[in-house]
């Protein structure tokens, strides 16, 4: 059988690998992007709800979970998310913020995955789809030596941007840590992130009818805080503030929730006292939120029925302290099913944040959501695609 001479070859035709492919090429480099799925960039499309919040203008090192916060700062700031904005306005694709420095496609991500598209056709960077890699071995003489359902491929760079494991029913697999471990590359524990909470039949049958209800609040873990809707679900909690703290939460962590962040509640309901309100404390805190989260609560925190001038200060007090600091101990995650992301991937220590390469392997890269590297909610985890994928393209 003949074997196919590449100087670059991308595993993974992705965000990532698309991006990198396309800069590797535009070098002059021969390239191949291989990709076991049929479809190109199923999980382009149905991102940011089917228009791809494709990158976030506050995006920086600060914004990303890993072992080594530093790490993503290098890549981050040579490929910015005006970089990647700037290739989108030279395609003329219509665009809009929705809050936060979230840019969306106006139309649909389909957009997106013809711009990569464009991009790897025009730098000279193939795609091809329907490939599934065998086995991948390093050559004595340098390099790397792939058996492929389409034939044996001999290159000099091996690019592995074959993503994380959510999703697995579009094609998500855990073939870029195996790979990274058979390499003797440490893989920092992985878990789902950007995903509902689960929690235990105590707190479902308290709760669980409040399903569809969702509140603005703040949510902490770990010293990260977010400020956005959180949503009651018949399994938990969901909205995107849990989601951007289930990138913080680990197993036995409490979260803790500020069910009113633009308010006084202890100095608010210290007034209504002395204002000798006869109202029942249920009643005032259904003027706070909607009366059934209300009742809910009133029962949570056990709230003495009567008039409230009748609450002693330190009761309410306590109170307030508890609605501003609700403390909630999660049983689980929604899982890979559901998460956006997955949390950990290959340790930033066995590579360069400059290239992405490996420090022990010549030759051999991991850009994308393959790494230990997970933004927060917002299009954080494409601008680290886009910004991983042009440090390794620049390189390999
Ligand atoms: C529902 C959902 C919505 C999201 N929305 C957003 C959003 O709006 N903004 C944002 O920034 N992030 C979003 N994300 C996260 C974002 O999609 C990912 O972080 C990003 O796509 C990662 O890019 P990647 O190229 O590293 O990996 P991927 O896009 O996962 O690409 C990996 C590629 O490798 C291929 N592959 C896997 N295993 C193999 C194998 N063994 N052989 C060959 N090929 C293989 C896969 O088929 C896939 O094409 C969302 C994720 C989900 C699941």
């Amino acid at each position: 059988m003949t074997q196919e001479q590449k100087q670059v070859v991308v595993l993974g035709a992705g965000g990532a690998g698309l991006m990198c492919g396309a800069r590797a090429a535009a070098r002059g480099r021969s390239t191949v992007i291989l990709d076991h799925a049929e479809k190109l960039g199923k999980k382009i499309l149905i991102s940011g709800g089917g228009r791809c919040n494709f990158t976030n203008l506050e995006a920086r090192a600060e914004t990303y979970f890993s072992e080594n916060e530093h790490f993503a700062k290098s890549a981050l700031a040579r490929f910015t998310a005006a970089d990647f904005l700037a290739i989108v306005e030279k395609h003329g694709l219509p665009f809009y913020e929705k809050k936060l420095g979230q840019l969306f496609c106006l139309d649909s991500a389909q957009r997106i995955v013809e711009l990569l598209r464009i991009e790897c056709a025009q730098s000279g960077a193939e795609i091809r789809l329907g490939t599934k890699v065998e086995s991948v071995e390093r050559r004595e003489e340098g390099g790397f030596l792939l058996h492929t359902s389409s034939g044996e491929i001999v290159t000099e760079s091996l690019v592995v941007a074959t993503g994380g494991l959510s999703i697995p029913k579009i094609g998500a697999t855990d073939f870029g840590h195996r790979l990274a471990r058979k390499f003797g590359l440490v893989v920092t524990p992985l878990a789902p992130a950007l995903v509902s909470l689960t929690f235990g039949p105590d707190f479902l049958q308290r709760f669980g009818d409040l399903s569809g209800v969702s509140v603005d609040a703040e949510v902490s873990c770990r010293g990260k805080t977010f400020r956005e809707n959180i949503l009651f679900t018949h399994t938990g909690l969901s909205g995107p503030a849990i989601l951007q703290i289930s990138l913080h939460w680990f197993p036995g962590d409490a979260i803790r929730i500020n069910l009113a962040p633009d308010r006084a509640l202890e100095a608010h309901f210290l007034e209504r006292k002395k204002e000798g309100s006869r109202r029942e404390l249920k009643n005032l805190l259904a003027e706070i939120w909607s009366e059934r989260l209300a009742e809910k609560l009133a029962e949570e925190f056990a709230l003495p029925a009567g008039p409230m001038h009748q609450v002693s200060d330190q009761r309410l007090r306590e109170l307030a302290q508890s609605l501003h600091a609700w403390e909630l101990f999660p049983m689980g995650t929604g899982g890979y099913g559901k998460a956006e992301v997955t949390r950990g991937g290959v340790a930033t220590e066995e590579l360069s944040s400059r290239t992405m390469e490996s420090k022990k392997i010549k030759g051999l890269y991991f850009i994308g959501e393959v790494v230990d590297v997970t933004g927060w909610l917002g299009g954080y985890n494409f601008q680290w695609a886009w910004a991983s994928g042009v440090a390794a393209g620049e390189n390999a």
